[in-house]
């Protein structure tokens, strides 16, 4: 017999110095208790019992990008499991990663051919770096070990990725053994102008010259370059110049660096763009994809490489690219991605993703006159309140549940990346709750 659902305000007192929440204290603010969640709607209840309906502007971490309780979505994960739910994939295979591999190849841009399935984004980063450095290693450049990253850069949580997160936003200080990489400023900003992200010329010059010195200096000893392509996520919702790119391919052929694009946040359709690389025309020699790769519903990510790239480590010592998780390419976590895929193409992402900007340009625009914010910016399905000072986090949080909306600010930013299934009136309430919530909390 399955326990009678406990009350809200019982979980969260046996959540209390229980559970770690992420990047928060044992005796932290307490979380709020998730009743329901169906479409793009969370049914929450706070400590004091209050109890809210919002519409999710997070999308689970930018994961659930068709919202929850997906027919589509169930039906994958539960014919699955009527045929198995795991299987290892040493010396093994199976339908769901065989036809997912085929369909991210034919997604990704062309010479991106070959797929490592790995259980999370950090993991996929770990994998990437790795197959970098065993690339160097089988070129006959064995020194060469470091990466170049950037400013204001997350790529996870894991000591390889956290290495190439941005030093001090990524606390490297506290883990003293991380590798010391090597990194570049924050690219110059861009703006969404007319369909196009448009910056300062003179700034894109400026830092690219910088770039050219930092590979000049350390090319040695670089195994390659890791960037999120366009849009720089957890490192502070940042919107670049896309000809930064075009610079970093140009110094990473120059230098025989491998140029690894982080796609795990923008991959997708997220930025108005099936992969954020297209905004540049730049394509990769190593893509990580994941967060929305299963519409929110597994956890799994992928890398991709080019058959260059593949064709090298095969020729190596080891033949192998040397990583091999448990639960690597799980059947249920792969055939959902794949049911997720499917329904990107079908539901027709363009238009939602280009309906939900145009929404979000709308209902934030009140927010820019505000006295606290600093900056509103949107690029695709992704909607930014920047204020001058940090964000009182559990008061703005609150504030938004009143106006029926569920966000999660970090630092100075309030930020939306609502599901892709959001209605015109979906996004109007998110717009507008986050714009009344910084009002009333901050002026
Ligand atoms: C979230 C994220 C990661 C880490 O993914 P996890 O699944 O949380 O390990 C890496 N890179 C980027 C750009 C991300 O947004």
């Amino acid at each position: 017999m399955p326990e009678a659902a406990l009350s809200g305000a019982a979980l969260l007192a046996r959540d209390r110095g229980l559970l770690w929440h992420p990047y928060a204290p044992l005796d932290g603010p307490a979380p709020y208790a998730v009743a329901a969640a169906d479409g793009v709607r969370l049914q929450l209840e706070a400590e004091d019992g209050a109890r809210f309906e919002a519409v999710d502007a997070m999308s689970s971490w930018w994961s659930a990008i068709h919202g929850y309780r997906h027919p589509v979505l169930d039906d994958a994960v539960g014919r699955q499991v009527e045929r198995f739910s795991h299987v290892m994939f040493g010396g093994l295979t199976h339908e769901p990663a065989v036809r997912l591999a085929e369909q991210l190849a034919e997604l990704a841009p062309d010479p991106l051919r070959h797929v490592f399935f790995a259980d999370s984004g950090s993991v996929s980063v770990e994998v990437a770096l790795k197959l970098a450095i065993q690339y160097q290693a089988a070129a006959g450049r064995p020194g060469r070990h470091a990466f170049l990253a950037l400013r204001g850069g997350y790529h996870g949580d894991t000591f390889g990725a956290m290495s190439v997160c941005d030093p001090l936003d990524g606390m490297h200080s506290a883990f003293p053994s991380l590798p010391v990489q090597h990194f570049l400023p924050r690219p110059p900003a861009a703006r969404l102008d007319g369909g196009s992200l448009v910056s300062d010329a003179g700034a894109v010059a400026g830092w690219t010259a910088e770039l050219e010195t930092a590979v000049a200096r350390h090319r040695h000893g670089l195994a390659g370059i890791i960037v999120e392509p366009v849009l720089q996520g957890a490192g502070g919702m940042h919107t670049y110049a896309p000809e930064c790119l075009q610079a970093l391919r140009r110094v990473a052929d120059t230098h025989g660096l491998l140029l690894v694009f982080d796609e795990i946040a923008t991959g997708f359709g997220r930025t108005g763009r099936l992969f954020a690389s297209e905004w540049a025309g730049v394509v990769p020699d190593v893509m990580c994809v994941g967060k929305a790769l299963t519409g929110g519903y597994l956890t799994l990510a992928a890398v991709l490489c080019s058959t260059t790239v593949a064709e090298v480590i095969t020729a190596s010592e080891f033949r192998a690219l040397l990583h091999g998780p448990t639960f690597m390419a799980n059947p249920l976590a792969c055939a959902t991605a794949l049911a997720s895929l499917q329904l990107l193409e079908s539901a027709g992402w363009k238009e939602q993703v280009r309906g939900v900007e145009a929404g979000l340009r709308a209902s934030l625009a009140p927010a820019s006159g505000l006295g606290s914010v600093r900056d509103v910016r949107v690029l695709g399905a992704v909607g930014v309140v920047e204020l001058h000072d940090a964000v009182d986090v559990p008061a703005v949080t609150r504030a938004a549940l009143a106006h029926g909306v569920w966000v999660r600010p970090f630092r100075n930013l309030v930020y939306t990346m609502p599901p892709y299934v959001c209605t015109p009136a979906d996004v109007a309430t998110i717009g507008a709750g986050m714009s009344a919530a910084v009002k009333e909390v901050h002026g």
